[in-house]
């Protein structure tokens, strides 16, 4: 059980220099205090042995469901509280809070947005209590960045689809319960395709990828799939392009730009306290002025990021963002979670390397973060595209 929290107070002050707390409401600011104190009892005292040994932190992840986070707006957050919930995981770890980005985010999302009522009432239900885990699988051993291009295929056999080909980097997919499949029918229409028990199905094996440097604890499978059946009634119902799906990416592409400024937020915040604390040459290290230009780099930085994340929340809620936009903040912030993340590494001196810091795992989370949800440059070039109208992706 998580302790009771006191709603009014949390566990420590965030770095929150531009006073973004002040525009939360009550609820919002209640919501991230509940996850920010889960973090700091759960996450941040236990985590460090599942990352060295790259393993799944069950014992900490099956608490998530009683923080009611689980379905980000299907639980009735706000957009904000969506991002606020990711930011604070990505502060304890990448890895939690990937396993909560694929299950609730990409998983549940594409659920919740491109399934039929029927369909959303079958898995719902239990993906909601995490009774059954998810996992979204797009990326192929062949195809990365041009998602739009997947080889897998679907072919309609009576009351069934059979699927062949392969998947690289699934999230989650040899923990999970509802494995969802995007392939292409005969007539080339982008579906996705929920397999259910994934570990039982014939025709589909996993593997877990071993020696991962980033996220370690979450666990990624290549999945091959050689004339597996899924029933008609599990295409999801309302996706027929890749555009339809493109709804998910998006979201994911949100989370992610909170998580980067999550995880920058907690390696600053590590960097100062450990540069007032130690000393050398008879002085803490925060009084020279190279540390401390790092120490404002890194400090100017996750200002921008933060206050980027709260902005974009806004333009979600009222529904005014698009493509670009939702591509502005992934770039932005992964560049400079890579960025951040390095100088607090470089701050520690030789500690920045070690696990206890924690540092070294924000640093490497972040190069996953920099590539995954589109790389870097996919994203910079659709900002492009949207801000010139050219397309210089292909
Ligand atoms: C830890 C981790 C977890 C992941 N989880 C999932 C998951 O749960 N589900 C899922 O479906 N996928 C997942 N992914 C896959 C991820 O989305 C891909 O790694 C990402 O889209 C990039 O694809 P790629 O690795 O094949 O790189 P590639 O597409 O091969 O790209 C290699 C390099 O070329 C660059 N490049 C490619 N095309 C262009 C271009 N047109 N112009 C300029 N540069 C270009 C890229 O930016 C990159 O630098 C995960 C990946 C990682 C590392």
């Amino acid at each position: 059980m998580v302790a009771p929290i006191n709603e009014s107070q949390s566990l420590y002050e965030a770095f929150d220099y531009y006073h973004m707390d002040d525009l939360l409401t009550d609820k919002q600011r209640a919501t991230r205090d509940r996850v920010r104190d889960f973090v700091q009892q759960e996450v941040i005292p236990n985590i460090n042995p599942y990352w060295e040994k790259a393993e799944t932190p069950w014992e900490i992840i099956k608490k998530l469901p009683e923080l009611g986070i689980i379905g980000g707006p299907l639980a009735g957050l706000d957009m904000t509280e969506v991002g606020l919930v990711t930011f604070e995981l990505a502060k304890g770890d990448g890895s939690v809070g990937t396993f909560y980005g694929v299950h609730s985010g990409l998983a549940m999302g594409s659920i919740g947005l491109l399934g039929s009522d029927e369909q959303k009432a079958r898995w719902m239900p239990d993906m909601l209590k995490m009774t059954k885990i998810g996992a979204f699988g797009l990326t192929e051993p062949k195809v990365g960045s041009n998602a739009v291009g997947i080889q897998t295929v679907a072919r309609k056999d009576g009351d069934n689809y059979i699927l062949n080909g392969a998947k690289r980097w699934i999230g989650n997919a040899t923990l999970s319960d509802l494995l969802i499949i995007w392939a292409r029918d005969e007539d080339g229409k982008f579906g996705g395709f929920v397999i259910e028990n994934p570990q039982e199905t014939p025709g589909l094996t996993m593997e877990n990828i071993w020696g991962k440097i980033g996220k370690r604890s979450v666990m990624n499978a290549d999945i091959k799939l050689e004339d597996v059946r899924v029933p008609v009634a599990n295409r999801l119902e309302h996706v027929s392009s890749f555009r339809h799906m493109a709804q998910v990416l998006g979201m994911g592409r949100y989370g992610v730009s909170w998580e980067a400024a999550g995880a920058a937020t907690a390696a600053f915040e590590y960097a100062l306290k450990y540069a007032k604390e130690r000393e050398q040459f008879g002085k803490p290290i925060a009084a020279f002025q190279l540390i401390q230009a790092k120490l404002v780099e890194m400090a100017s930085e996750v200002t921008a990021m933060q206050a980027m994340c709260m902005q974009l929340a806004r333009l979600m809620t009222n529904m005014q963002v698009n493509e670009g936009i939702l591509s502005m903040a992934k770039y932005h912030n992964a560049r400079k979670a890579r960025l951040v993340t390095s100088l607090a590494r470089e701050t520690l001196g030789g500690n920045g390397i070690m696990i206890d810091n924690h540092i070294a795992r924000l640093w490497t989370d972040a190069e996953v973060i920099y590539t995954y949800e589109g790389s870097n440059e996919i994203n910079l070039l659709i900002v492009g595209r949207d801000l010139t109208g050219e397309n210089a992706i292909v």
